[in-house]
């Protein structure tokens, strides 16, 4: 046992050992309260909502500002928490509203789908029938 080693924690942020008994866990990490901070707008994480966004946390506003994917069927940013499905550049609520085949309606939620530009069919019939 090395001279300064500590049962104190250590902060992620600034790499001072932690006095207070209250502090932040996140991320495999100790922080002091005031340490744990969105990345964009410094608020304090502590307690809230947060998404890990390029290894920074940002808080939930600011990640529905400026990070979350857009819905191709609603055009709404995606909550961090909802469900949704991803196909190469384009990202749907996975809800029958927004997931839905273009030509029929019908809902693609666990279904065999195909996508074209943000468009999502059933099948080759409805395909065809709206590209027509
Ligand atoms: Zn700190
Ligand atoms: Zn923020
Ligand atoms: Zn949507
Ligand atoms: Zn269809």
């Amino acid at each position: 046992r090395h001279y300064g080693d500590s049962e104190k924690p250590r902060c992620g942020g600034c790499d001072e050992l932690i006095f207070s008994n209250e502090y932040t866990q996140a991320e495999g990490q100790n922080w002091h309260l005031k340490h744990f901070c969105c990345f964009d707008c410094d608020c304090v994480l502590a307690g809230e909502t947060y998404v890990m966004e390029s290894d920074k946390p940002v808080c939930q506003p600011c990640y529905m500002e400026s990070y979350a994917v857009k819905c191709a069927a609603c055009q709404k940013p995606v909550e961090p928490e909802a469900q949704r499905v991803s196909y190469g550049e384009h990202h749907w609520h996975a809800e029958p509203r927004c997931f839905k085949c273009s030509g029929c309606s019908t809902c693609l939620v666990g279904q065999r789908f195909m996508a074209q530009q943000g468009s999502l069919f059933c099948s080759v019939e409805c395909k065809k029938k709206t590209a027509a």
